[in-house]
């Protein structure tokens, strides 16, 4: 599956350097959100590419209702299914792990200096390059995060809830990257099947 992470995609904007990150490299660096359009219209497009036909992971999307009204009604149009993984952690390992936390400016890698790689803390294990802390990973600015996922993502929930999206809550605190994953592999696999035997039901039955 394609991997779209809305963050990704307006840090390469930025790197850029183009009308679109210059706009919202002030807004990413306080730790608030960029406005709904800009972002919508990232998705909208990303999603029309063709290595999202097979299936696509939206990550830090949607962050806002605005944005969750804007996706149920793409998805309802091009007749995708979804569900919603809702990874729960604690606020206080989520600061822990930022301030642990280190990116590849060159692939993007992220890397928890203190769980998933110690021994390789100043560089990239993927492609050597020196690791570097994101702005937007400094404890002030984390906090302005957190409560902009308070204020605005949270209801976000609720709302696709609502619509009647699965919604799977997986503990993210506690347990490895590997098991975290492997739960969520486990959980959309079961939904493709069952998505799978659904549409043959519904075929059989048109065809009778
Ligand atoms: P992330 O890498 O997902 O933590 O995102 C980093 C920053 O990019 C956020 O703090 C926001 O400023 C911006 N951003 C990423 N995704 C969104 C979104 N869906 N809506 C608004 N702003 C976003």
């Amino acid at each position: 599956m394609a991997h779209i992470s809305t963050g990704d995609m307006l840090r390469e904007r930025v790197a850029s350097g183009d009308q679109l990150g210059k706009a919202v490299a002030g807004i990413m660096q306080s730790g608030a959100l960029v406005p709904d359009e800009l972002v919508n219209q990232l998705v909208e497009d990303r999603i029309d590419q063709p290595d999202c036909a097979n299936g696509f992971i939206l990550d830090g999307y949607p962050r806002t209702v605005s944005q969750a009204r804007l996706l149920t009604v793409l998805l309802a149009a091009k007749q995708i299914p979804a569900v919603v993984v809702h990874l729960k952690v604690d606020y206080n390992v989520i600061i822990a792990r930022l301030a642990g936390r280190r990116q590849c400016p060159t692939c993007g890698a992220l890397i928890g200096v203190s769980s998933s790689a110690p021994e390789v803390s100043e560089f990239c294990d993927r492609c050597g390059s020196t690791l570097v802390i994101r702005d937007d990973d400094r404890p002030e600015v984390v906090l302005e995060r957190l409560n902009a996922y308070d204020r605005q993502t949270m209801p976000v929930l609720e709302s696709l809830r609502s619509v009647g999206y699965p919604m799977w809550d997986v503990e993210g605190a506690s347990r490895s990257p590997q098991a975290i994953a492997a739960d969520i592999v486990e959980l959309i696999e079961k939904f493709r099947a069952e998505q799978t035997n659904r549409n043959d039901r519904a075929q059989e039955s048109g065809g009778a």
